[in-house]
Formats: C-alpha cells, sequence, structure tokens
C-alpha cells in the first residue's frame, strides 16, 4: 500500500477551516501597513512629500537632499508598526519577487546601537544577483546589477519587514527585470496620448495607463500536493486520470465556496487590504478547486505590484490554511486551465477615460480616437501581444477551447461595428456641411454612452472591447501583469505618435481638425478589418478564416518568441524608447532558456516517476495477478483457463502498458539528452518543444491506463478525484 498518499488523504480530510477573526471593517484595514500618501503625508516635511508627488504625477526626479528625509520617515514609521528590516522588492526575470533583508540596526563605537536608514541605502541597493537570468547582458565579471528605488509604487510592510518596490537594472545601464519596460512603456504612452488627447481638452496634461487584472488559480491540500512530486516540481501534473466527475455539471462555477477555502479567502482579503490591494471580488471558477478573485483597477504599474505582490501573498497565506496555490497555467490535463485577464485602459488627470464614449459628440470623437488607435496597433503589432503571452505553461491552453486561440484578433461588439462600418464612409478630403452634420448627429453622437454589447461579451476573443475598456484574456495566471503592459501601452503609444504626424500633416495642408480626425480614423478601420472578429474564436473555421486573413497562429512558445526578433517590432522598443535591441535580444534569450528549462525539468521527473513509482506499481500488481492465476491452478488445475480468464488478459494488457512506457521513456532520456546538448536557445527550445513534449503524452496515456487497471490501494499517487473533489 502507498502509504504517503493515504496518509496525506488522512490529514487532508481531517483538516478543518481556519477560524478567521475579522475585527475591523475591511475599509478601515485598507493601506494600514502600506507607506501610503496620507501617512507620508503626515510623516514627510512638506517639500519632500510634494517631491514624491511631483514624481508620481509628473515623473520628476526626486532631489537627492529629500532622498534622506524620506528614509527618516519611512523608517520611523515602519518601526512604530513594529518593523525591524527592510528590503527593496524588485521582480527579475525569474518570474516571481525577489528581496533581500537588511537591518535598521547599527551597532555604534561606544557600545551602543541606534536604527538608521539612510537615503542612500533607499535609493540604491545591491543584491548578490548574479544568479538572476540576465540573456548575457550582465556577464558576472564585468559588471553588477543594481535595485533602485521606484518612488511611483507605495512601500509596504510584511511581518517585520519594510518593502521598497524598486527596480532592477546593470549597471551598464541595461534593464533586467520587468519593471523598468513597463515605467518606459508608461511613460511613452503619456506623451503620445497626451499630445492626441489635447485636441479634445486643452488642459489635459498627463494621461495614465490603468489596469485591473483577475487572477485565476488552483487551491489543493497541502499534504495532497507533497504527495504529487510532479507538482512538487513543475508545478503541474505529468499523469493522473481525469475523474468521471469533471467539470461537465458546470455546478462548481458560481457555486457555494467551501468552508475552508472560504477562510482562506477571507484571510488572503485581510492580508491584501492591508498591503493596499483593493480586491472586490471573488468566485468559484469553472473547474473544480479554482477560483478567482480581482481588485479593483488602479493605475498600471501599481496595478502590477499589486498582482505580483498578491500572487506571493497567496502563497504565503495559503500555508497557514494547509493549502497550495497552483499558480500554473494548466495544473491538470483535462480540466480548465487557469489565466490572467488584464483589463487595459487609459485615462487623463482631467478625470476621463479616453476608451469610454460620453455624453456628446466631442468626447465620443476622442472616444473614437483612442478605440480606432488601438485596433489599429493591434492590427499592425498584434505578434507583440502573442509574443508576451508565450510561456510553456500557457502553451497547454491557449487554442484548447477553453481559452482564446493563439491567433490575435478583436472582438468590439455589434454597436461598435456599425459605427466603423459607418465612418469607414467618410468622404476624402474636405468634408461637406450635410456630412458633418449627419456625422456629428447619426454616426458619432449615436454612440450611447452605455454600450449594451457589453453584456454578451464574446469569451472566446483574446482581445476583447468590454464598454470602457480592452480585455487582454490570454495573459497566464503565473504571468507577470508587466509584459503584457509593456507591450500594449509601446504599442499604442507608437500607433498615437504615428496618428498624430497624418493629422497635423492633413491640418498642415488645409484640413479643420475633425476632417483631419475622420479622414486618418478612415484609412485605419480600412486597413484593421483583418483583425476585427465577432465569431467564435474556439471554432475550427476561425482557424481556417484567419490564414486567408493573413492573421497568424503561432501555437507555441518557441514560434511565438521567434517574432520577437523581428526588425519590425525592435525598432517600435526602439522608437519608443521602451528596449534597445540588446535588451530585445537578452530578454529573449532568457524565455527561451526558460521555456528549454522547464521543459527538460518535467523530463527529467516525468523519467523518474514512471521509473520509481509507475512501473513498480504495475509490476506489484501483477505479481498479485500472477499468484492468483497460480493459485486457481493449484487449486481447479486445467479449469483455471476459464476462471482465471480475465486476470491472464490483464496481465497481458498491464504488460503491454508497461513495456509501452518503458520504450517511450527510453526514447525521452534519448531525445531530453539531445536537446540539451544543442546551444543556440531558438533551436534548442523548438527541439524540445516537438521531440521531448510529445512523448510526455505517450507516457502519459499508457500510465493513465494503468491508473484505471490497478488496485487503487497499489497505485502511489494520489489521484485527481481526491486532489480535485476532497476539501
Ligand atoms: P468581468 O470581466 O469579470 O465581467 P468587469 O467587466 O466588471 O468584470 O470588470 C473586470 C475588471 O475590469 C475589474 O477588475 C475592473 O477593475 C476592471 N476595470 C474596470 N474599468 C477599468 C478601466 N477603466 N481600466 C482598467 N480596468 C478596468
Ligand atoms: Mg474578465
Amino acid at each position: 500500500m502507498s502509504t504517503l498518499r493515504f496518509k496525506a488523504l488522512e490529514k487532508s480530510v481531517n483538516k478543518q477551516a481556519e477560524k478567521i477573526v475579522i475585527d475591523k471593517k475591511l475599509s478601515q484595514l485598507f493601506n494600514e501597513n502600506v507607506f501610503s500618501y496620507d501617512t507620508m503625508r503626515e510623516y514627510l516635511p512638506k517639500n519632500a512629500f510634494k517631491a514624491i508627488i511631483a514624481s508620481k504625477e509628473k515623473g520628476t526626479k526626486i532631489p537627492r537632499e529629500f532622498a534622506d528625509q524620506v528614509a527618516s520617515a519611512m523608517k520611523d514609521w515602519a518601526i512604530s508598526k513594529g518593523a525591524t528590516h527592510f528590503t527593496h522588492w524588485f521582480q527579475p526575470l525569474t518570474g516571481t519577487t525577489a528581496e533581500k533583508h537588511d537591518s535598521f540596526f547599527r551597532p555604534t563605537e561606544d557600545g551602543r546601537a541606534i536604527d538608521t536608514f539612510e537615503g542612500t541605502a533607499l535609493v540604491q541597493q545591491e543584491p548578490d544577483a548574479s544568479s538572476f537570468p540576465n540573456g548575457g547582458i550582465r556577464n558576472t565579471f564585468e559588471a553588477r546589477g543594481y535595485t533602485a528605488w521606484d518612488p511611483t509604487s507605495t512601500a509596504f510592510i510584511i511581518g517585520t519587514t519594510l518593502f521598497i518596490p524598486s527596480v532592477f537594472i546593470s549597471y551598464t545601464g541595461e534593464t533586467l527585470d520587468y519593471k523598468v519596460p513597463l515605467l518606459r512603456a508608461l511613460q511613452s504612452v503619456d506623451e503620445a496620448a497626451t499630445e492626441v488627447a489635447k485636441y479634445f481638452d486643452k488642459n489635459v496634461t498627463k494621461v495614465q495607463s490603468t489596469l485591473g487584472w483577475e487572477q485565476e488559480y488552483f487551491l489543493v491540500d497541502l499534504h495532497l500536493y507533497n504527495s504529487r512530486p510532479d507538482l512538487q516540481m513543475t508545478g503541474r501534473t505529468l499523469v493522473g486520470h481525469s475523474p468521471a466527475k469533471g467539470q461537465q455539471l458546470d455546478d462548481h462555477y458560481f457555486g457555494a465556496i467551501p468552508m475552508r477555502v472560504m477562510s482562506y479567502m477571507q484571510d488572503l482579503e485581510v492580508e491584501s487590504m492591508k498591503l493596499g490591494i483593493p480586491i472586490t471580488t471573488r468566485h468559484n471558477e469553472v473547474a473544480p478547486n479554482q477560483f478567482e478573485c480581482a481588485p479593483m483597477f488602479e493605475e498600471a504599474n501599481q496595478a502590477v505590484d499589486h498582482n505580483s505582490l498578491l500572487m506571493d501573498l497567496m502563497g504565503r497565506i495559503a500555508k497557514k490554511h494547509d493549502f497550495k496555490v497552483l499558480l500554473h497555467e494548466k495544473p491538470f490535463a483535462g480540466v480548465n486551465g487557469s489565466g490572467k485577464h488584464n483589463n487595459w485602459s487609459l485615462s487623463t488627470d482631467t478625470g476621463e477615460n479616453l476608451l469610454s464614449p460620453g455624453k456628446n459628440p466631442k468626447k465620443n470623437l476622442q472616444f473614437l480616437t483612442f478605440f480606432v488607435n488601438t485596433i489599429k496597433a493591434v492590427s499592425e503589432y498584434g505578434d507583440m501581444l502573442r509574443s508576451a503571452i508565450a510561456e510553456a505553461g500557457n502553451d497547454h491552453r491557449l487554442g484548447a477551447n477553453e481559452a482564446p486561440p493563439a491567433i490575435i484578433s478583436i472582438f468590439i461588439g455589434s454597436q461598435l461595428t456599425n459605427v466603423l462600418n459607418e465612418l469607414e464612409k467618410v468622404t476624402e478630403g474636405k468634408l461637406s456641411a450635410e456630412e458633418k452634420t449627419d456625422l456629428k448627429l447619426n454616426v458619432v453622437g449615436k454612440i450611447p454612452e452605455i454600450l449594451l454589447d457589453n453584456t454578451d461579451r464574446n469569451r472566446t476573443s483574446p482581445f476583447a472591447f468590454t464598454g470602457n475598456k480592452f480585455e487582454i484574456r490570454a495573459v497566464g495566471s503565473s504571468a507577470n501583469c508587466a509584459e503584457t503592459m509593456t507591450v500594449i501601452n509601446t504599442i499604442v503609444a507608437q500607433q498615437l505618435k504615428d496618428f498624430k504626424e497624418e493629422v497635423d500633416a492633413l491640418i498642415e495642408n488645409g484640413l479643420s481638425k475633425d476632417e483631419a480626425i475622420f479622414n486618418v480614423l478612415r484609412e485605419y478601420i480600412k486597413s484593421s478589418r483583418n483583425v476585427l472578429f465577432e465569431g467564435d474564436g474556439y471554432s475550427d473555421n476561425w482557424v481556417e478564416e484567419a490564414e486567408v486573413r493573413g492573421l497568424n497562429n503561432y501555437k507555441t512558445t518557441p514560434e511565438a518568441l521567434k517574432l520577437e526578433l523581428d526588425p519590425k517590432y525592435i525598432e517600435v522598443y526602439e522608437k519608443t524608447g521602451v528596449l534597445s535591441a540588446r535588451e530585445v535580444e537578452a530578454r529573449n534569450e532568457i524565455k527561451l532558456e526558460k521555456y528549454s528549462t522547464k521543459i527538460s525539468i518535467e523530463a527529467n521527473v516525468l523519467i523518474d516517476l514512471v521509473s520509481s513509482q509507475i512501473i513498480p506499481a504495475a509490476v506489484n500488481y501483477q505479481n498479485v495477478l500472477v499468484k492468483n492465476v497460480k493459485g486457481l491452478k493449484d487449486i481447479f488445475g486445467d479449469e483455471f483457463k476459464d476462471l482465471a480468464k480475465d486476470q491472464m488478459d490483464l496481465i497481458r494488457v498491464i504488460s503491454t502498458h508497461i513495456n509501452s512506457i518503458k520504450v517511450a521513456n527510453d526514447q525521452l532520456i534519448v531525445a531530453a539528452k539531445s536537446a540539451k546538448e544543442i546551444e543556440d536557445h531558438q533551436a534548442q527550445a523548438e527541439a524540445f518543444g516537438a521531440t521531448v513534449k510529445p512523448l510526455f503524452d505517450e507516457i502519459r496515456y499508457h500510465s493513465d491506463e494503468l491508473e484505471e487497471l490497478i488496485d487503487n490501494n497499489l497505485w502511489p499517487l494520489t489521484k485527481y478525484r481526491e486532489m480535485l473533489f476532497t476539501r
């Protein structure tokens, strides 16, 4: 009998929900552990506070002399909350967050000790960072990386440590994290969008990008998780038969939340509130034991930090509840995987959402301008979005009828489709007085403030307009939101710059501003038609139609990553100042390496699992059967042939599966070894995808068959039904 599995099951069944006592209203807990603007106002001298606000709002540098004041105020506040240490908290390209704690405590020469935190320590730290991925940029010999305070995101306390949001850069000035490109993209879109917004309102001086993410995840009992080496090592199950009761009944979705989970969610919400993450929704997701939470949207940089922090927090809090959070995109085969929707928009410092239709034709023309420019940007550079979401885990979902396909298209709904159809008919050049009135009254003027289509939003589209924002739906659940946010803001920034140039040129040639805008929008609509799609993104028809339309369908990560080096896309990064060619190449290399490493680890784990657990279990059971057949023969003589027929058939079937597994396992060992030897990163990733990965399915098929045949008591691995349905 497989003791680990059964002990784990017993522990999991006996586990009771943790009691969560919430003695304050969530609103009172909000920002309790954040060095928020309110707290800053209290702790900081006026000028230092103003400098922080200016840096947040205008992107200005904080003068050096204020750094000491801010550091000292942060320290006083943190110590008053029980903190003893501080850390720069950053987001290297490993995909997780990183921190290195230092104490405030310093001994003095006369044998006493003080608490100190100076501006220099706030502004810059040097983690021992040689093991973070750098794509060859930061050669350990030549230069090191350092972290630098990002004053546009708020500091916070977890436990007894003050966390200071930071960026991570090499001494040669290149980016080594997710945050620097994001900050540059946000600046770029701010500049470009402000210029365009000024066509409609001279008072606009800043445009910020907003992000509201929705995070899906699985919860599995910790003991059960620990009984599955594949989950532990790779984040997903490499074998496992689908339970008889999968998600067919759809009874989990929006069903009652189980007690243990409920108390976990409450705990998570309380801690999120204290850290200023404005979580507002929680519910069950489609798959059993799958859940989702989402906050109010925020300024994109802060929202990215909050999502990274939340993913971190989820894991910390789960421990207390004997849960393990699975953020992998596809922890269980045959059951829906997890994604992360990124709701994105742009808003002005005058309080307008630029992707929200307004009350009058002028506001609506502004809306249409940003709306059509976004469509045009995605039509030109959609491949960049595809690359941004490319990752080994996400390959299991995209195009598998549970998440949008790998084809990037845009859903806008029938009302806006009609509006674009009308706009496409606008006369070239100058417009007659009648046409102007008609456009005003019947096209632009008729865009309703609330778009009815929002309700029948098309869940199969990777990029959907949902009333007052675009929703990017193909992001992986474990991804750092920064990647997608960097791309969307970069391409829209580039697009808006081009738009401004074209409109200004027409105005120069004698057209009025509105005429010029209509003229350019008309051409954009024409040239972006191919990316607009309202139908079923899961259907085979769409795959065919997309091909006819010339849209790309890159199904695997290596294919999608190859696009990143296309000069057209590198040029966008360079022109917007978001990434240099060298940075793009380094990042591309890191991603390819990550993909290969993941598949390689999966191969090793599977090889081990098969040889040390699955085949031995099958042989054990076979021995039981053999003994049984021999016994029958002893007792019944020749009659045993009839009596033991089923057992003998079973012995044969088990042998066939064992043999097939052995053959595939040997092939896997060879394939993984030769892929590992390939030096070129692209070729290596392709080899892992094409020659290693397919063998996983082969092995899994036979293993899952065995799981069904073998005595439950002898099966070593915790089963899907146990992981997904015990609570
Ligand atoms: P759902 O997609 O789950 O049906 P909603 O459409 O109400 O839900 O909103 C989804 C998410 O969109 C929420 O997290 C919300 O914060 C976010 N959101 C709403 N408005 C904006 C905006 N202007 N910019 C960015 N995100 C937004
Ligand atoms: Mg959504």
